[in-house]
């Protein structure tokens, strides 16, 4: 990180991005001052050899150039957080690492380059590190030199120095979006938006205010924009006025984009490219294995835009979709046995994700429940009509089973149960799948370890089976 030398930095939060922010600044020659309120979160950064100061302690901002919070923490709502508010109120400027990032990226001396390195950024509610890494795998597969980092695998200040003709891909949350000082991507994606994360957003509103900010004045060259919701047609409308014609491209899966622009948009499984109203590229979706459903193919539509945009072949595109494997807990077949697949989607965090889930498979024996985001499941009322039946887990199973009106539901409690009663009760042809429609943290660390433990108990019930 450029900009600090000789001066002091406090650094909140010394999680993977956290470290990874001191070490930059230490690099650059700057002194990093670390908290966390985990005492091993702190053992870990002492042993790197950070000094570790409590920063609510008195005039602890005093000579502080600026204070770096990690996305985890939430720093306005639902209730701020006391250190940004000591640092606030101290006059210390607030920032994170995307926002260290794109300073440093900014002032980098790309005259020595002869293409200059690219930045896409790519966000929205669902479907960020599934376009992401599809980006990513495309241009390696076609050749480029790119590092993908973020939200998704490494932190962005741990990145190699950018080289000629580097793409960096950057995931990129609300967390993220919302508090960065500085976000100046060449391109940037907006795959969709549908409620999440509220409290830290106080509503909505907020939550697209956050969202937008990658598409601010002076934004991006190119912006991509998923039209299936209004906020994107919102966007995308506002960015297209006044703008040379191709800034903006739109993407959808539920429409045939008409019209003079640069439109990508998926219907029954084919993928088409219109610009100036003249068809432009064309891929069949349907025989690509790792992405499955429509919200795949929307994450494809983003993906093949993005790599239009920096001059790929539709081809070319193509050869790099279909190599590509998925990512784990996100519909992601992990068995197949008895004429029954086994679906890890625990990913599917959201009520939406859950929605698009059930839409791309058949005769679904639903593995769901959880921590509950707000909002309630009132939304997939609709979409549970693939749904045999819904096996519920979580502390508030009861409540969770409740709630699914019309939908034959079995409390089980424990991954364990659900999976063992899903299987003994599936029929060849059936879907057993785990798409939890909330959070994991009642009885999960994370969504990693809940798709873990349904793959592990998946796999056991099969061998006990074979046996
Ligand atoms: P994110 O990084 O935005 O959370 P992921 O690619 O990890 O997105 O997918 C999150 C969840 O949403 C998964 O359950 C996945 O199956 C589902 N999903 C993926 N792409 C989309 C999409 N375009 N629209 C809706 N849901 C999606």
């Amino acid at each position: 990180v450029q900009g600090f030398e000789g001066a002091k930095v406090a650094v909140l939060g010394l999680g993977r991005s956290g470290l990874a922010t001191a070490r930059a600044l230490r690099a650059g020659g700057a002194e990093a001052l670390c908290w966390d309120d985990n005492p091993k979160a702190r053992d870990v950064a002492m042993a790197d050899g950070f000094h570790c100061t409590d920063l609510l302690k008195q005039r602890a901002f005093e000579d502080v150039a600026s204070l770096i919070v990690s996305p985890g923490i939430p720093h306005l709502y639902p209730t701020p957080n006391p250190v940004v508010a000591a640092a606030l109120e101290a006059g210390v400027p607030v920032d994170n690492d995307i926002g260290l990032f794109f300073r440093s990226f900014a002032s980098g001396d790309w005259a020595l380059f002869d293409t200059p390195p690219k930045v896409v950024a790519v966000t929205g509610s669902n479907g960020k590190s599934t376009t992401s890494a599809l980006i990513h795998h495309v241009l390696s597969e076609a050749g480029r030199r790119t590092q993908l980092a973020g939200n998704i695998g490494r932190g962005v200040l741990d990145l190699d120095p950018a080289e000629d003709g580097d793409v960096i891909v950057l995931e990129l949350s609300s967390y993220q979006t919302d508090l960065a000082r500085s976000l100046t991507p060449d391109i940037a994606v907006f795959t969709n938006l549908s409620p999440d994360h509220l409290d830290r957003h106080a509503g909505m509103g907020g939550y697209f205010a956050a969202k937008r900010r990658l598409f601010a004045e002076g934004g991006p060259d190119r912006a991509i924009i998923g039209v299936d919701e209004i906020e994107g047609r919102y966007l995308a409308g506002q960015l297209a006025e006044g703008a040379v014609d191709d800034r903006v491209m739109r993407i959808s899966t539920e429409r045939k984009l008409t019209g003079a622009g640069w439109n990508i948009f998926a219907r029954k499984g084919f993928l088409s490219e219109y610009r100036k109203g003249r068809q432009a590229g064309a891929i069949d979706l349907r025989a690509i294995k790792g992405l499955p459903g429509a919200h795949n193919h929307q994450n494809a539509c983003a993906a093949y835009a993005v790599c239009r945009a920096l001059g790929l072949a539709p081809r070319v595109i193509e050869a790099g979709f279909a190599s590509f494997g998925g990512l784990p807990h996100r519909s992601q077949i992990i068995a197949e046995a008895g004429g029954v697949t086994y679906v890890n989607d625990s990913k599917a965090t959201n009520v939406d994700a859950a929605k698009k889930a059930l839409a791309a498979f058949k005769n679904i024996r639903w593995i769901c429940g959880g921590l509950e985001k707000e909002g309630g499941l009132t939304d997939l009322l609709g979409s549970t009509g693939q749904v045999v039946k819904a096996y519920v887990i979580g502390r508030e199973a009861a409540n969770f089973a409740m709630q699914l009106k019309g939908v034959e539901a079995e409390v089980c409690t424990t991954m364990e149960e659900a999976v063992a009663q899903a299987m003994a009760q599936a029929e060849e042809g059936d879907t057993v799948l785990l798409a939890p429609a909330a959070a994991s943290f009642d009885q999960y660390d994370s969504f990693e370890k809940r798709g873990a433990d349904f793959e592990a108990c998946v796999k056991r019930g099969l061998k006990a089976r074979d046996t």
